[in-house]
């Protein structure tokens, strides 16, 4: 069987261009005892594959060379040669960007039709809304009253950070890049001020001190760079800062110097800790029960920008560097 595949052609310096990415037609092989042919329905764009991207050790290896790109799918089984997994059946795991693909069954999680968006597994059920619940609720222990800031908010993470804090009763102030974010976080999804980065420009760090009068307890940080330096000047003793994400450092081939961080936690006595949601991989079914329950009781809501087509996958990703996403960023295969 035939099947169209996108691979790393070449490890971009900067920002991925289009010579990042190369189609190719592939054959597949049989199946083996044990695997299923999985069809793609939504390939999720995540902006720690452009760490993958570098050769670096890190947390998760470098994606090789002429390999293909692998992430999360949610995809459908058309053939299967497993026990535990039937032709038709929707599935969830990190396999190839490709418009078939074979991996094996006890690497893929079955998902159970409901009434819940099968996409949102990829989202606010998945990696994304995990991060969120974690790093905010174990790392950032919100209390009633607190200002919770979250930078990256109208992305797949922030935009679940937010809403988790307004459930803990917490004043929400968020960080986005443009107009239509700022309008969507505070009407839609409960934030109680919401500041355009962009055209904040050197008024920033005035523009978080008035949004945030009794300053700032938590610091959910998705971005990183001069967003996190103008946030640091406002926070309160004994504040909490979560590192998340540093989406604005992940171009850069130098490395940042910026405002120097310790003194700010020093004499604020405060905690700075980084984080990846896998550190959290024994408490998943605790975060996804939670998670489903607010979404059931319409506590939390979610947003997705799908873009439509295979061949738009590069696209797509080079979409989260530039906010073209609102919520989580996927691509619709079939
Ligand atoms: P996302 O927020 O849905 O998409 C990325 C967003 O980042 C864009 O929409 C854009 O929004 C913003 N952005 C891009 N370049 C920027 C820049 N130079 N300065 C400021 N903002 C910029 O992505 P996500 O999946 O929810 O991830 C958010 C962050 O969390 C990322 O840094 C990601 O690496 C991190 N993350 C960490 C973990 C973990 O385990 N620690 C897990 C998942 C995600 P604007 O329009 O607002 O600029």
């Amino acid at each position: 069987m035939r099947a169209t595949q996108i691979v790393l052609s070449s490890r971009p310096k900067g920002i991925p261009t289009s010579d990042t990415f190369r189609f190719e037609e592939i054959e597949l092989p049989n199946l083996k005892e044990g695997e299923v042919l999985v069809q793609p329905s939504f390939i999720s764009v995540d902006p720690y594959m452009r760490g993958r991207m570098n050769d670096i050790e890190s947390y998760i290896p470098s994606f090789q060379l002429n390999a293909p790109i692998e992430g999360g799918i949610m995809g459908k089984v058309m053939e299967s040669k497993s026990d535990t997994l039937k032709a038709g059946e929707l599935v969830l795991g990190t396999l190839p960007w490709a418009t078939k693909s074979i991996g094996k069954a006890s690497n893929l999680k079955k998902i159970i039709p409901s009434s819940i968006s099968p996409s949102y597994y990829l989202g606010i059920l998945g990696m994304p809304g995990l991060t969120a619940y974690f790093g905010l609720l174990d790392i950032g222990k919100p209390k009633a009253g607190e200002t919770v800031v979250v930078s990256g908010a109208a992305g797949a993470v922030g935009m679940v950070v937010g809403q988790i804090a307004k459930i803990k009763g917490c004043r929400v102030v968020g960080l986005a890049g443009s107009d239509e974010k700022v309008q969507i976080l505070k009407e839609q999804f409960g934030y109680d001020e919401v500041i355009n980065y962009k055209t904040a420009g050197r008024n920033l760090f005035e523009l978080i001190k008035a949004a945030c009068p009794n300053n700032i307890d938590v610091y959910f940080d998705n971005v990183g760079a001069e967003i996190t330096d103008s946030v640091i000047f406002n926070i309160n003793a004994k504040a909490r800062i979560i590192v998340c994400g540093q989406i604005a450092l992940y171009n850069s081939s130098q490395i940042s110097r910026g405002l120097r961080l310790l003194p700010f936690i020093l004499t604020k006595s405060a905690l700075i800790q980084g984080f990846i949601v896998h550190d959290y991989k024994g408490r998943f079914p605790e975060g996804m029960q939670q998670l489903t329950t607010w979404l059931q009781e319409g506590k939390l809501h979610f947003k997705e920008t799908v873009i439509k087509g295979f061949e738009r996958l590069p696209e797509a990703f080079l979409g989260l560097f530039s906010g073209q996403n609102v919520g989580k960023m996927l691509v619709q295969v079939d």
